[in-house]
């Protein structure tokens, strides 16, 4: 009768265990997941940042400036226009470019040929060369003429070669047209923030590293500085871009078709000083600036609902672990007083001294 007794009681006792036992697991499960929730809330918010990660880039490095070499039959140098028109992409702002240089031409030159050829700053695609020679006594078109080119770092050239028509003689004058799409010209500065400079170079010294192919005595220089009038003009679309800063101040500002316009003389400010004069506009792009306000916002909300959570439930988990009546207990030997006892928790000290104790493995 009593060892029945005893049996049902055993038997009651294992169950409350067992029920005990999977509340507590269930328990373990539930912090499990939230440790998932958070990490996941971890990584969206690493992926956030990413997709608004950006590098530091400089342009500039082993760059001349833009001027132009040709003929030496080549006299005067009427104009130089240069317009960048910026425009949206997905990843930077692109510029296309359209230069027009108008020079007269000695007519007595020699032969029938009239060489012509650009140092762009920086890197071109894309590019189209029309050009237009008149006289008095007519004119002949050009369109898409064939050219050369040669990328070097910093700098890259194009050029070509226009056959004339003898009966041109008089008043002889050339329009060159240079249409091309602008690479690797912007500084970017933050995720959403550009610089563009546009360097003019204005000595020899920084327009006469030609590439080898072309012989230097028969060619002449052409720089900003030996023109009559010459002009840069950037053109930002007003929905796309918002401006920040020109530097130098744009001579005239004005605005139409949802585009801000931007002049200024190039002529007027060559000097003599300096070899080289550069003129740079800050912008931001505003889709690329929305973007980063919400990678911001998104990144900081999810590392601000992953990071407590993971660390509180892995806290939870670790210490219901410690909890648990079912781990085994172990013999600890106290390291200030020797005495042994059962730990039934993790890092339990010493039941008398409150010492510190370690595994009593050697026990005999
Ligand atoms: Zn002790």
């Amino acid at each position: 009768m009593l060892r029945l007794r005893l049996s049902l009681f055993r038997n009651i006792q294992r169950q409350i265990n067992t029920m005990k036992k999977i509340r507590l697991d269930l328990i373990q499960v539930l912090f499990f997941i939230f440790l998932l929730v958070g990490a996941t809330f971890f990584v969206c918010a690493c992926y956030e940042l990413n997709r608004i990660h950006w590098e530091p880039t400089s342009r500039l490095l082993d760059a001349e400036g833009i001027a132009f070499f040709g003929s030496p039959v080549i006299s005067d140098v009427n104009y130089m226009h240069m317009m960048v028109v910026a425009s949206e992409a997905e990843e930077h702002p692109q510029f296309s470019v359209e230069i027009q240089v108008d020079f007269s031409v000695d007519p007595s030159m020699e032969g029938s040929k009239l060489f012509f050829g650009a140092q762009i700053t920086y890197n071109f695609s894309h590019l189209t060369l029309n050009g237009d020679i008149h006289s008095d006594e007519g004119s002949s078109q050009f369109p898409n003429q064939p050219y050369e080119k040669e990328i070097v770092k910093g700098n890259s050239f194009f050029w070509t070669t226009l056959t004339l028509d003898p009966h041109l003689k008089h008043n002889l004058s050339a329009n060159i047209k240079m249409d091309f799409t602008w690479i690797d010209c912007v500084d970017r500065r933050s995720f959403s923030e550009f610089r563009i400079v546009i360097p003019f170079a204005l000595t020899p010294s920084r327009y006469r590293r030609l590439p080898a192919v072309i012989e230097l005595e028969k060619v002449r220089g052409i720089s900003a500085y030996q023109t009559q009038m010459a002009s840069l003009s950037l053109n930002l679309s007003s929905s796309a871009f918002s401006l920040s800063a020109t530097n130098p101040m744009a001579d005239r500002y004005t605005f139409g078709s949802s585009t801000f316009w931007f002049l200024w003389d190039v002529k007027s400010r060559c000097t003599e000083k300096v070899d080289s004069i550069a003129f740079a506009a800050d912008f931001v792009s505003n889709r690329l600036k929305r973007k980063e306000s919400e990678g911001t916002y998104w990144s900081a909300l999810f590392f601000g609902i992953g990071i407590p959570l993971m660390i509180s439930s892995g806290f939870e988990m670790v210490r219901r672990v410690e909890r648990t009546p079912f781990k085994p207990p172990k013999l600890m030997k106290c390291l200030k007083c020797g005495a042994e006892f059962f730990q039934k928790r993790w890092f339990e000290r010493c039941p008398r001294c409150k010492g510190r104790a370690k595994g009593a493995k050697n026990r005999t």
